[in-house]
């Protein structure tokens, strides 16, 4: 992209026509949004006014800025100060939309807005916005499959759509995001999420009152419901929503015929036939609030889990919002589902890592509880490949690398890329826990404040404080650097029998008793990233597990006393994500 847009400036040095100079999307950011919006059920309509606060992050002058909507929806006015502006309105193919394209208007400022300024432009757009899975089928995802994933649309029976991404309902400006072009659409909506992280969003959405339905309009976790029976029939229902700042949250609009059950800080919203599962949440509510409450602090903020139409629909989560479908009347899916919102109802955070690998680490914990640390680890394991591919990237290129540590890759402490702040943070706290204990990571949590997080090493301090250790080491090569993932491997091991030569090896004054044996175990590294690995000696009735901190391409050494006769080690229980894992086992010769 940089290259590209180096490559452009060149081409006007060189004298080439002036409009080569391509007009920049992304120059603008939307710095606020005070939309009303009112959705017609009926007629799958959507109409939206508003204003909007544009800021130039560019560093040249801008007289033009291009407004981007979904293609389903129209411009109908674009204003400012009171005074209509000039637009011209156009198709812009781009995936970042469930219909593969944008209604772009490019308007004419009334003044060159410079480099850190704001200009407030009124806005009003209106249009229809249906089930679309254009950019999938495009790449050849089966009809299927892209309607349970694109399920956004304003319905009849059931109204869902998401913000950014998804659907573009309110305005954007980004560049073109193409499906079929690598990680191009993802790049493009981390980037735009990035910009739009400290933006504030206040909103106001309406329906209208239809008198055989008892409709609730969800604005993220807010819920406002209407039915005949509550008297006259109003013009319209809303509710309102202020996201100060956005954060990750893409806004989501939902209207449906819920039956709903309000628990603080939980509001469950389910289908009429859905209660067994929506039972299955409220009877989870008591003891996941518990364990919540131990780890993390009371949830206080209000969250709402909705129930989706579709019972094959993906699962999406909106802050504070989750959208599952409650068809099925899975009570390990419940307990799992209300662990991840209740913990961002206790804790709040500016960093991705933080707020959704929190949430995830609990997800993994909770299931220790229930099924031990096995049944932990599978459950981390289902993140594993979602980063893998992209880390074994970002790992061969370090290991060519002779200069210093090169800044590709994605450090969990800027990143906005889901794979990274979701799956590869739940295995960092995991890691975390493991090396420091339970106590002091309760401690390190529980002295959490959003607030004060603006230190890159904050959270760092607040662990080492904690767990009274340096762990600079570790979040240099976890949270500050992404350098890939280590690689472990047992490089050897010598079992010493002779209890004299054993005890001057260990420098004990006590001499082993006759059967205990010691095993000189070396595991190496083969990685860029250091990380502390628990390794277990397998013998034929009982396992020794241990741990060894091994540094990014060294080996470490330590012995293991062992009360009988070792077959095998097995280095990481899967706890540390590394890159290849078929190098773990060492057999050991008898002896
Ligand atoms: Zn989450």
């Amino acid at each position: 992209m940089r290259f590209l847009r180096s490559l452009c400036v060149l081409c006007v040095l060189c004298g080439s026509s002036f409009s080569a100079l391509a007009l920049d999307r992304e120059a603008f950011t939307i710095t606020k949004y005070d939309l009303e919006v009112r959705l017609e059920p009926e007629q799958q309509r959507l109409g939206a006014r508003g204003k909007i606060t544009l800021r130039n992050d560019s560093a040249q002058p801008q007289k033009v800025v291009a407004l981007q909507i979904s293609a389903s929806l129209d411009w109908r006015a674009i204003r400012a100060a009171d005074k209509p502006l000039q637009f011209v309105s156009q198709p812009f193919v781009s995936d970042i939309d469930h219909t593969g394209a944008l209604s772009e208007a490019i308007v004419t400022l009334p003044a060159e807005i410079k480099p850190k300024d704001s200009v407030e432009l009124e806005i009003g757009y209106e249009g229809v916005i249906q089930l679309d899975g254009t950019r999938l089928m495009r790449v050849g995802v089966p009809e299927e499959i892209a309607r349970h994933t694109s399920w956004d649309q304003i319905g009849r029976s059931f109204t869902a759509v998401r913000g950014a991404g998804y659907v573009a309902w309110y305005p954007i400006t980004t560049e073109s995001a193409d499906f079929s072009e690598g990680n191009s659409l993802f790049e493009v909506v981390d980037r735009w999420k990035a910009r739009e992280a400290g933006s504030e969003m206040n909103l106001k959405a309406c329906s209208e009152p239809r008198p055989d339905r008892r409709d609730t309009v969800l604005v993220g976790e807010e819920g406002v419901g209407w039915g005949s029976s509550h008297g006259a029939v109003p013009k319209e229902f809303c509710a309102e929503r202020r996201y100060a700042p956005l954060g990750l949250a893409a806004p989501t609009l939902v209207v449906a015929t819920y039956q709903t059950v309000v628990n603080p800080p939980l509001s469950l919203f389910s289908f009429e036939g859905h209660e067994a599962a929506a039972a299955k949440y409220s009877a989870a509510l008591e003891p996941v609030t518990n364990f919540v409450t131990e780890w993390f602090g009371k949830p206080t903020a209000p969250i709402a889990i909705a129930d989706l139409a579709d019972p094959h629909a993906a699962p999406f989560e909106s802050g504070t919002l989750l959208l599952v479908s409650m068809a099925g009347e899975d009570t390990k899916l419940a307990g799992i589902n209300l662990v991840h919102e209740l913990v961002h109802s206790a804790v709040a955070s500016p960093r991705p890592w933080v707020y959704e690998g929190l949430a995830h680490f609990a997800e993994a914990v909770y299931r220790e509880q229930q099924g031990g640390r096995e049944a932990a680890l599978d459950l981390l394991g289902l993140h594993r490949s979602a980063f893998l591919d992209s880390e074994k990237e970002v790992a061969a290129a370090s290991q060519k690398n002779v200069g210093p540590p090169l800044t590709t890759g994605q450090p969990l402490i800027t990143t906005f890329d889901e794979t990274y702040y979701r799956s590869k943070a739940a295995y960092v706290w995991w890691m975390l826990r493991d090396m420091v204990g339970d106590d002091a990571l309760k401690q390190a949590i529980r002295n959490y404040r959003a607030a004060d997080d603006t230190d890159p090493k904050y959270v760092e301090r607040l662990l080492e404080a904690a767990a009274k250790r340096d762990l600079a080491w570790f979040f240099d090569d976890w949270v500050y650097q992404d350098r890939g993932l280590p690689d472990f491997r047992v490089q050897s091991a010598h079992l010493w029998k002779d209890d004299h030569e054993t005890s001057e090896q260990t420098g004990n004054t006590e001499k082993p008793g006759k059967d205990v044996r010691m095993l000189t175990v070396t595991l190496e590294n083969l990685g860029a990233v250091s990380a502390e690995v628990p390794f277990t000696v397998r013998c034929e009735a009982s396992d020794i597990t241990q741990r060894l901190q091994v540094r990014a391409k060294s080996t470490a050494t330590t012995r293991v006393e062992l009360p009988c006769i070792p077959l095998e080690i097995v280095v990481n229980d899967g706890s540390v994500p590394e890159s290849d894992v078929t190098n773990n086992f060492y057999k050991i010769a008898s002896q």
